[in-house]
């Protein structure tokens, strides 16, 4: 006897479109979420078009476009020539019926489809509750959530982990979590200071290369996040401060401008993969899967991407008796190659390009770059790679 067909542990951006998607294919799901209320996190701010195609068929896009800002264009800037080489996704208009990104703080994504779970007959979202165990059989999982008075114990076919980075579920399996993490911290300072004052042309998205000092610089609805690496050996009171700010602002813009913040937040960033992403009915989507550097805007969108394929496979198991092993097996198998292939290398490689320090090296990455942008198939293939499409045929092809 099961309570849920399908627990999903984690109600971020992932945990919430798995849960949603799942509901609305005519699972009975429950997503647990260990925070009393959707994480206010202002980690993922873009959103790709795929991922877009995907939030409109199920039928929240509508809804999530007035939350954001439309981003077509975003730069790479290289800082030391004052170049600025513009990629305009219009360009993939014939491709996709969202030629954009959408610059939107995660967050909202969360707190939509909390709300529309909170209201679905099929789908239900429980705050306040933390997955601390697990156990599974043949028939089914135990799960155990820890809520604020009690242990709470409920039965499901499958257990969806999207509990993050430190992913308890992930733990518990014991699967190897195969990667790096890089040695600098990275820091995000918000402002209300309208940069693009003082830049020209600026786009909502900007990667600014410099071996000294990359950083990029985003836009959301009623924020600028600026985005910099940050020494390691520097503790975080001090990375934090408003002699640090200052510092940061002044290399900024040249001058000395007062600038308030909104938030001043630090980072450990990873590059790690799970070694594999089912474990009978048991399976890891989003950040409890994988972890990338942000220079891209790669991550939330791939999770989003794992859950809608995995809850295609869970509905054909669930609903059409399809048998499990062969499409939870394909669901590694795709959406972990994609995340190898395209994903890792592709975060890693932009990283290079940003700080790249030798004068040969780097003079290489940018003629790469002026190369790309200037020929119109080779930015259209680039641009369709980046906007993450490429990825999801290379997965589609996978058996
Ligand atoms: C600075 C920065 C910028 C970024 N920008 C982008 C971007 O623009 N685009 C992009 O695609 N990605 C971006 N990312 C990555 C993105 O933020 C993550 O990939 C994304 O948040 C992963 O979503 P998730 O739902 O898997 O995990 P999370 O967002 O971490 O959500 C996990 C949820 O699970 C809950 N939870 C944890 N443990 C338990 C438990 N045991 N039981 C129940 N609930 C639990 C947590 O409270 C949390 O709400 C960025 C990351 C950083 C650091």
């Amino acid at each position: 006897m099961t309570d849920f067909d399908v627990i999903v542990a984690g109600g971020g951006p992932v945990g919430t479109v798995a849960g949603y998607a799942l509901a609305e294919a005519g699972l009975k799901v429950l997503v647990v979420e260990s925070d009393s209320h959707p994480v206010e996190d202002l980690r993922a701010s873009t959103f790709h078009p795929p991922s877009l195609e995907m939030l409109d068929r199920l039928g929240v896009l509508d809804e999530m476009l007035p939350m954001g800002l439309k981003a077509p264009v975003y730069q790479y800037r290289i800082r030391q020539t004052g170049e600025v080489l513009a990629f305009d996704l219009g360009e993939l208009a014939d491709a996709t019926p969202f030629p954009f990104r959408l610059q939107c703080e995660q967050w909202k994504l969360s707190r939509l489809l909390a709300q529309r779970l909170a209201a679905h007959g099929n789908g239900e979202i429980r705050f306040s509750r933390r997955v601390v165990h697990f156990s599974q059989d043949s028939d089914g999982v135990s799960v155990a959530l820890e809520a604020p008075t009690a242990i709470e114990q409920l039965r499901c076919r499958y257990l969806v982990a999207a509990d993050g980075a430190n992913s308890i579920v992930r733990k518990w399996l014991g699967v190897e979590f195969d990667g790096f993490t890089y040695p600098e911290k990275f820091l995000c300072l918000s402002t209300t200071l309208p940069l693009e004052q003082h830049f020209e042309r600026l786009a909502y998205v900007n990667y600014v290369a410099d071996p000294a000092d990359w950083h990029v610089l985003l836009r959301v609805p009623s924020l600028w996040r600026v985005l910099v690496s940050a020494d390691e050996a520097t503790s975080d009171t001090e990375l934090k401060s408003d002699a640090n700010k200052d510092a940061i602002f002044g290399r900024l813009l040249g001058q000395d401008v007062p600038v308030d913040t909104v938030h001043r937040t630090i980072y450990r960033v990873h590059q790690r993969v799970a070694r594999r992403y089912d474990h009978g009915r048991v399976l890891l989507i989003g950040d409890a899967a994988h972890l990338n550097n942000p220079l891209g805007g790669l991550g939330m969108n791939s999770g989003i991407h794992d859950a809608i394929n995995l809850a295609d496979k869970l509905a054909k198991i669930v609903l059409e008796g399809a048998a499990p092993d062969p499409q939870l097996g394909q669901f590694d198998r795709q959406r972990r190659t994609v995340m190898h292939n395209f994903i890792q290398a592709q975060t890693i490689a932009n990283k290079k390009l940003m700080e790249a320090s030798d004068p040969v090296a780097r003079e290489n990455y940018y003629a790469g770059m002026r190369a790309v942008n200037t020929d119109k198939d080779k930015r259209r293939d680039y641009l369709y790679n980046q906007a993450m499409f490429k990825s999801l045929d290379d997965a589609a092809a996978i058996a």
